[in-house]
């Protein structure tokens, strides 16, 4: 028995779980903190439409940078906000300031953009849509400027109130994407079924990390085609891998070939080339990697 209790406390208490439960712990506090002075940034990052190689738009990344604990990843803090429920005020801050840089960016350039905001399956309540609503009166936004990012789990469960809140969202004129497709659990039927106008092909399929990924990248593309769906490739960091998706039709891609997040005076100072063709190479005249 006693040998038992030792190796379940060894189970329970090991050193890399005491670890792994401090960092969560130190994290949560610091999160705490940042929330309250609000001390995050949105960084944006290019997707540019392969047809023409404009610029379809910008995704919103957020960034948080503690003193203490230096850069911290959404990949690790989010998740956590979404424990907490501090991602419902956290997403707030979010949509408000993507809505004031789009309206910055319409006063000094004339020009109105187009984000899409990524939600946390916890945001889509009935609240949300007056929300936005009021964010897009606020700062004299149009409905077709602000697009917003799902995720197949984010879509699972109690999936009637979702979809209400995402009907909403749409019937207000906002573009739904689904993001990270192909490694979640949607169903075929919740593309059709849910008011989303674009896919995005998750990262891992472009950079060829399934055994498959080829063939995952065209049927995708005939999935979009037959449903009346555009598509977005993510994660494109090579000319290799943006000729093939050329090749198969991509309506967008996005990735750090044709630029990395950056905040928005990064952004400025490219002198926004955004408002010019991005320089995507003709498929014929590169041959490098
Ligand atoms: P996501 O929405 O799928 O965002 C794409 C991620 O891929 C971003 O990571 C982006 O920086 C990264 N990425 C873009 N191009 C490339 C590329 O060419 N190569 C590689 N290796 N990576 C690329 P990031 O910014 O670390 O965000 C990770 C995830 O955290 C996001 O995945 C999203 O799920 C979540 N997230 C980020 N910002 C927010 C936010 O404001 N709200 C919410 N709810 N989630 C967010
Ligand atoms: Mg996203
Ligand atoms: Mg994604
Ligand atoms: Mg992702």
């Amino acid at each position: 028995r006693a040998k038992l209790r030792g190796r379940n406390r060894n189970h329970h208490f090991s050193p890399d779980m005491a670890d792994a439960l401090y960092r969560k712990m130190t994290l949560r506090h610091h999160l705490t903190l940042a929330l309250e002075s609000q001390n995050f940034q949105l960084y944006y990052q290019p997707i540019v439409d392969l047809a023409s190689h404009q610029l379809k738009g910008f995704e919103a990344l957020i960034r948080w940078y503690d003193d203490e604990l230096g850069q911290v990843s959404p990949g690790e803090f989010i998740p956590l906000a979404e424990e907490t429920g501090q991602i419902v005020p956290l997403g707030h801050w979010i949509l408000k300031t993507a809505c004031q840089q789009l309206a910055a960016w319409h006063q000094k350039y004339q020009h109105r953009f187009t984000v899409s905001v990524n939600l946390s399956r916890a945001q889509l309540q009935t609240s949300l849509a007056p929300a936005i609503q009021a964010l897009l009166e606020q700062y004299d936004i149009q409905p077709s400027q602000l697009a917003l990012e799902l995720t197949e789990s984010t879509m699972l469960q109690e999936y009637d109130e979702a979809k209400q809140c995402l009907d909403a969202l749409a019937g207000l004129g906002l573009e739904l994407y689904l993001d990270d497709f192909g490694t979640g659990y949607s169903s075929l039927s919740q593309l059709q079924d849910l008011p989303i106008s674009t896919v995005k092909l998750d990262q891992s399929f472009v950079q060829g990390e399934h055994k498959s990924s080829q063939a995952i990248i065209e049927a995708t593309r005939a999935i979009c085609e037959k449903l009346a769906l555009k598509v977005v490739a993510e994660g494109v960091e090579t000319i290799k891998q943006l000729q093939y998706l050329q090749q198969c039709n991509f309506d967008y891609c996005q990735g750090y070939y044709l630029g990395k997040p950056l905040p928005p005076v990064e952004i400025e100072a490219n002198n926004f080339s955004l408002l010019n063709p991005i320089p995507v190479k003709p498929a014929d005249t590169s041959q490098a990697a």
